[in-house]
């Protein structure tokens, strides 16, 4: 047998129901040959039972019911698995009626009080542990924690004293004792009263014990597979963090990593004694190592947040440069035994910002005010400012030390989820960064954080706004393509809504429709709430509509932290004012304004204009043929048949709007061309460009089926103005013309026939970039520029633009 103790200890979790006991059994199975101490918290959930029933009895309810619960579970537990209830469970009960009773009574539970009542949980599941395992071949002694841990209070937490608890333990260990069963929570204070190590307190029981017993290891078994790299219940797609150094995770714990308490490491750093977490569910598995080194490359080990936290500021121009101002506020604190989880004084020069316990908020900031209160007074000191809505998002790692990229890229990623960050921090040991951040962004924060590090996938949801030809077409595409990019880019886009005039469906199927749905039209907000509920830290709509009422929300939707991607014209060519909202919504929210496919479809129209004005190119003309309606109506019309006729058809084929004026009236291209020169900083409105109308006024406001019969009166008009250009040589297109400061236009004109216009195919889109450096040859952009088909993809390639972007964050990785 090896002689040396390996010390194992199961949470509340784990011994929470008698499969669990079996499973622990099982586990303990493979270490019968060793000499081990098993440490065991409460049943899950019969520690905040007790808690719950001192709550109760301090406010003078009735206890009976509770305490009888917590009897039937223990006997329940005992008899599924053959055993007696455990030793003592009834007059423990009558003792704590006692006790009860008093605290009726007094109505108030003091600490001693308290920690007797709520340390019985652990008492009765490690004797019925002691039990379990003897009933199948164990042999095993219980020992109570209380009469040998002794702990003391500092400000900072219970401090153990190892020298006076090695002494009772050598007094209360059994002779010849191979296999412990201990309980974890509970210790003694010096005098010998009953005290508890704190919530979740077993994991440090466990190293306590380890130092104690001189342990080779410790395995602290739980109900997730090793200390994860976020909290599962916040990031879905976590993995298990390999190794750790015991400072790494001592402050995942510390910044709210619930699967260890933070003191743990503090014993086992000591003896230098490693520690795995695992699962009692797959025991087998790798879990993870802490240790005084980590084997893993990985800069960042994990995200965390804690939830409960306030903020103080001390503010005023009277605390630059003022040395001793930190100090004062710490020493202060400390006097009050306030704990400070950060300060940082990064957020504005003029004020110092120290994250503290939301439940110390009062205290912290009443002695501060008194601390301060000269400079207060003298108005050095602005005030003292609490804020409690606030939680703490810290990325931990040792290795990020000296890695300057890392606090960009946190700060970058939530930036880019419009999180907005009240005070930064960095822990003076380099292993964190943290945010402080308003608690309702706390979630989506870890999120972005957990996959800006590449921690998990970037996830995108995405809701799509019309379901005509190009958003019906889209939402196919995203669907092919999401196995692919999630493979190749680790993108997960996730269509969360489709939307059109009448109906909202939620997810990518079109099965289910909208709670929210109302006769009377689709409620966005309920759409965009969902948005935000989501898993997703990321978030876009896609305008797939004409509506100009949707794109008068564009620049309100990117404040609110949404990207935008559109292939509706009517925002970036609507009033100046629209314009500029976006741009400012953009800069302000750090979300992405995705157009391209408003010009050109697919085409790289804009994207090519923003290269060249990037470049410092100057732009001296810009020529398009910007309809590929126009473009093939007039590549076809030969002069003798009617022009009629041929829009007809085109209308049939699905080559025109349902109303083909929206084409020939030039209004579409006209929106193009003020999109191009708003790029150029043009202040266009639609109304300054000179459009020529290829519609007959009198035929304009007509219906459409009247407009389709009388359209033949325009005719001879088109053949008229087919046969002179014939004549000149030339062929007619339909072309938009704009020159910098000087004029915009868009007219059915008569070209060379070796124009480049004149020679693109029938439904191409033709742009002609005149520059400084293309100017005798001039640069241009040709291909499809209408067609479902292809405007998805121009909208698609965007939306990958955008989340791109967002990945941009993730590259340039120190040592991932
Ligand atoms: P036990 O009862 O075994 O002590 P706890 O409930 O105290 O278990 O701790 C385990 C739980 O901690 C997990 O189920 C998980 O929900 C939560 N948790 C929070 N953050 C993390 C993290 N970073 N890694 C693993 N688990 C975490
Ligand atoms: N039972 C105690 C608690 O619930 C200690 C522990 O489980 O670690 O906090
Ligand atoms: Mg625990």
């Amino acid at each position: 047998m090896e002689n040396q103790w390996i010390v194992h200890k199961f949470g509340g979790s784990s011994v929470g129901t008698p499969d669990g006991f079996r499973r622990i059994e099982t586990l303990l199975s493979d270490y019968k040959d060793q000499r081990f101490a098993v440490v065991v918290s409460a049943l899950g959930g019969i520690t905040d039972q007790l808690y719950g029933l001192m709550e109760a009895a301090v406010a003078q309810h009735d206890v009976t019911s509770g305490i009888d619960a917590v009897r039937e579970r223990h006997q329940a537990h005992a008899a599924a698995l053959g055993l007696q209830p455990p030793e003592f469970l009834d007059s423990d009960l009558e003792d704590i009626k006692d006790l009860l009773r008093a605290v009726q009574l007094t109505r108030h539970a003091d600490q001693a009080l308290s920690d007797v009542i709520a340390g019985y949980g652990e008492r009765w599941s490690a004797r019925m542990m002691r039990d379990y395992l003897n009933d199948n071949g164990f042999g095993s002694h219980c020992l109570e924690a209380d009469r040998f841990i002794v702990a003391e209070d500092t400000g900072l937490g219970p401090e153990v004293d190892f020298a006076s608890s090695r002494t009772l333990l050598d007094n209360a260990m059994p002779e010849n004792c191979q296999q412990l069963v201990v309980t974890g929570f509970i210790a003694r204070r010096p005098d010998g009263r009953p005290r508890t190590l704190g919530r979740n307190g077993s994991d440090y029981s466990a190293s306590i014990m380890a130092r104690l017993l001189r342990a080779r290891e410790i395995h602290i078994w739980t109900d997730v597979p090793g200390v994860l790299s976020a909290d599962p219940r916040i990031v879905a797609a976590t993995r298990p963090v390999q190794t750790l150094t015991y400072d790494e995770a001592a402050e995942l714990a510390y910044f709210g990593a619930k699967v260890l308490h933070p003191k743990t490491m503090v014993p086992a750093i000591a003896k230098s004694i490693p520690i795995h977490i695992g699962s009692t569910h797959d025991p087998h598995a790798p879990g993870t190592w802490i240790g005084p080194e980590s084997q893993s490359t990985f800069a960042i080990k994990g995200i965390t947040s804690i939830n409960n936290v306030a903020l103080i500021n001390l503010e005023g121009a009277g605390l630059i440069g003022v040395p001793g101002t930190a100090r004062r506020v710490f020493s202060r604190l400390e006097l009050a035994q306030i704990s400070v989880v950060a300060i940082s004084q990064a957020s504005s020069e003029h004020s110092i910002c120290i994250a503290i316990d939301a439940s110390r908020v009062e205290d912290g900031e009443r002695v501060l005010r008194d601390e301060f209160a000269r400079e207060i007074a003298n108005g050095q000191v602005k005030g003292v400012r609490c804020e409690t809505d606030v939680a703490l998002v810290a990325v931990v790692g040792a290795a990020m030390a000296g890695q300057p990229g890392i606090a960009a890229r946190f700060f970058d990623a939530l930036t880019r989820c419009a999180i907005n960050i009240k005070a930064i921090a960095q822990g003076s040991s380099e292993k964190n960064i943290s945010a402080v951040v308003e608690k309702k962004d706390a979630d989506r924060a870890v999120r972005a954080a957990h996959s800006a590090f590449c921690l998990s996938r970037q996830k995108v949801s995405v809701a799509v706004l019309g379901t005509g030809n190009v958003g019906a077409e889209l939402i196919d595409q995203l669907k092919k393509q999401s196995g692919i990019l999630a493979e190749r880019m680790g993108i997960d886009l996730q269509i969360a809504a489709i939307a059109n005039t009448r109906k909202a469906w939620v997810g990518p199927d079109k099965t289910s429709a909208y709670p929210q749905d109302g006769a009377d039209g689709v409620d966005l907000h309920a759409i965009f709430a969902n948005l935000n509920n989501g898993e997703s830290p990321h978030r876009a709509i896609v305008d797939c509509s004409a509506s100009e009422q949707l794109a008068s929300q564009h620049a309100q939707w990117l404040a609110s932290g949404f990207h935008v991607v559109t292939a509706n014209k009517k925002a970036k060519a609507g009033p100046m004012e629209w314009y500029r909202a976006i741009a400012s919504a953009c800069q302000k929210a750090q979300t992405d304004y995705g157009f391209e496919a408003t010009v050109g479809a697919g085409l790289p129209i804009i994207g090519t204009l923003r290269d060249l004005i990037d470049t410092g190119d100057e732009i001296l003309e810009i020529e398009g043929m910007l309809s590929g309606t126009l473009a093939y109506l007039f590549n076809r019309y030969d002069g003798e048949s009617s022009f009629a006729k041929l829009v007809a058809g085109a209308l049939d084929e699905g080559y025109t709007e349902p109303d083909p004026r929206e084409d020939l009236s030039g209004m579409d291209v006209a929106r193009k061309l003020v999109i191009l020169a708003r790029e150029l900083g043009e202040t266009l409105e639609v109304d300054d460009i000179g459009v020529e109308n290829l519609v007959h006024e009198s035929l304009r406001e007509i219906d459409l089926a009247d407009y389709m019969k009388k359209m033949a009166t325009q005719d001879d008009e088109f053949a008229r103005r087919h046969s002179q250009a014939a004549a000149d040589g030339k062929v007619l297109r339909y072309v938009a013309r704009l020159i910098p400061g000087e004029s915009a236009q868009c007219s059915l004109a008569a070209l060379d026939r070796t124009h480049p216009f004149a020679l693109a195919s029938p439904t191409d889109n033709v742009v002609k970039f005149r520059t400084r450096r293309y100017d005798a040859n001039p640069l241009i952009v040709q291909g499809p520029g209408a067609g479902r088909e292809v405007t998805a993809a121009g909208v698609f390639g965007d939306l990958l633009r955008v989340v791109g972007a967002l990945r941009e964050v993730d590259r340039g990785s120190a040592s991932q």
